[in-house]
């Protein structure tokens, strides 16, 4: 059985591990000329590396964690201490610690508890308000998808001031949206998933790029059990036979057809649309991708000719540009040859700013990181770049997840991967690998059935 995959980036290179596995001969297809989709990486002009985006794993991504333990590449990040840092102009640097000796969600809560983010008042406000969401189950966080995050918080007693100071960080961070705009599901389920496991709530950093760390390794295994990784391979269509509602191919961008027996999309929804051929797309399971729309956000690299900052961790914010950043050279090994800091950000939200020139961004930007950390201002900016990604992850409204796709599609040999897609968890490195696990299992079941349709052709 041979295996198309469309997209390599986390979901379309867990389905192409996942087929290998279960003997299938693999073929995974990239229309970049570097692997990773979201979690990329590349050098610029001067050997440096630029990432598409800042990224953190958290001991919550339980899937991911596994999958790399099977790649051998569990070496690949450091975690870091268990504390959310938090800046800001007002509080200058704050931390949420999660007590290690104490189990979840009780860790957590004492960490918001020592917080200087809110006062006494608004903490007990959010212990209370949080109860339901932190003891509950996801069937009562999925029914509250149709409200934003920040009515449901206010309706559940607990006032703008946390809002404000804590979860707007938050989701910004989840999904590059504030508590106004994102929707309710979205944040709730975060909590559940961080206050119930053990260790959920450390986080880890890429030791390097996730380039040289992930991808060329997992690459490298991958060929050596005969997977084809073809980057610079654009599909441009996906072909279907109307008549036996099956796909017969992959159009390419230089006009040549790839053939296999399944066909997987681990392409972004926006991407995935503009492929899918006018006879499927008026089928209702095609027509409801629309409603899932890219977040913009601008990933910014600042070079400073000295260090700026203290922290070997993340560090959250709200309220400016820049939602979430860290120093590489803290927090990664490679990224310690840089005699300075090495500031990425990510700026969100980026809705007004991504259509702006490049001088304008950085303005903006630099202006928000001077309030954080002042003395950053005696420092010289010896390089900056840019990234700006117009459909990052599928914006998570009210009411926009009853159309995430089930992995297997009304054609029994074409099948969806990738974070947007239903899985229990946000859009993320680890929505991404639960995606890819469903799609696997709804090819283990219709596996057969394709089989047989296969031999009939
Ligand atoms: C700035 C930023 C920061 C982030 N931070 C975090 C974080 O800290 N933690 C976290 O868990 N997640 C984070 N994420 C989210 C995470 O990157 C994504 O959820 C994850 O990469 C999704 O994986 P995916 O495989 O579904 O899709 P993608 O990573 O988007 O991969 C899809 C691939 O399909 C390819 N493709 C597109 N069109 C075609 C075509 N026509 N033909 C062939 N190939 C095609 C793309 O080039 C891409 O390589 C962040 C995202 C961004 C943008």
């Amino acid at each position: 059985m041979r295996a198309i995959i469309a997209g390599a980036g986390p979901a379309g290179f867990a389905c192409a591990k996942w087929l290998t596995d279960r003997g299938y001969e693999v073929v995974l297809l990239e229309k970049r000329d570097v692997p990773g989709g979201k979690v990329s990486a590349w050098r610029d002009e001067d050997g440096d590396w630029v990432e598409s985006g800042l990224h953190v794993f958290f001991g919550a991504y339980r899937n991911l964690l596994s999958f790399l333990d099977e790649c051998e590449l569990q070496d690949c990040f450091d975690w870091k201490p268990s504390e959310m840092v938090f800046a800001s102009p007002e509080h200058g640097q704050t931390s949420i610690r999660f007590v290690p000796w104490l189990p979840p969600p009780i860790n957590g809560l004492a960490g918001v508890a020592t917080t200087k983010l809110i006062g006494l008042p608004d903490k007990a406000r959010m212990a209370l308000g949080l109860t339901r969401p932190i003891f509950g189950n996801q069937a009562y966080i999925d029914a509250q998808d149709e409200q934003t995050y920040a009515a449901w918080h206010l309706r559940h007693g607990m006032g703008e001031h946390s809002l404000r100071g804590v979860m707007d960080t938050m989701a910004l961070a989840l999904n590059f949206q504030d508590t106004n705009n994102v929707s309710a599901k979205l944040p709730l389920t975060a909590m559940l998933h961080f206050a119930q496991q053990p260790g959920a709530a450390k986080m880890g950093a890429i030791k390097g790029s996730p380039h040289e760390r992930l991808w060329v390794p997992l690459i490298d295994k991958l060929e050596a059990r005969g997977v084809q990784v073809l980057l610079n391979h654009k599909v441009t269509e996906i072909l279907y036979d109307e008549m036996n509602n099956r796909i017969t191919g992959f159009l390419l961008d230089d006009g040549s057809t790839i053939t296999g027996d399944i066909y997987i999309s681990a392409m972004p929804v926006h991407s995935l649309r503009k492929t899918i051929p006018a006879a499927l797309k008026a089928q209702p399971y095609f027509d409801n991708l629309k409603h899932l729309k890219g977040q913009p956000v601008i990933t910014a690299q600042l070079y400073f000719d000295r260090m700026v900052t203290h922290v070997d961790n993340l560090i959250f914010s709200a309220h400016s540009h820049i939602s979430v950043y860290a120093d590489l050279p803290r927090i990664s090994p490679d990224y310690t040859k840089y005699p300075g800091s090495v500031i990425e950000l990510v700026v969100a939200p980026a809705e007004k700013l991504i259509n702006q020139d490049d001088e304008t961004v950085l303005e903006q930007i630099l202006g928000d990181f001077y309030r954080l950390h002042p003395e950053a201002r005696e420092a010289k900016l010896t390089k900056y770049t840019l990234v700006r990604i117009p459909n990052s992850v599928y914006q998570a409204r009210p009411g926009v997840d009853k159309y995430r796709p089930d992995q297997a599609s009304p054609v029994p040999n074409f099948f969806l991967t990738g974070d947007y897609t239903q899985q229990e968890f946000m859009a993320s490195i680890e929505g991404a690998i639960r995606s890819a696990k469903r799609t696997i299992e709804r090819i283990d079941r219709v596996g057969v059935e394709v089989q047989e349709i296969a031999a009939e052709v």
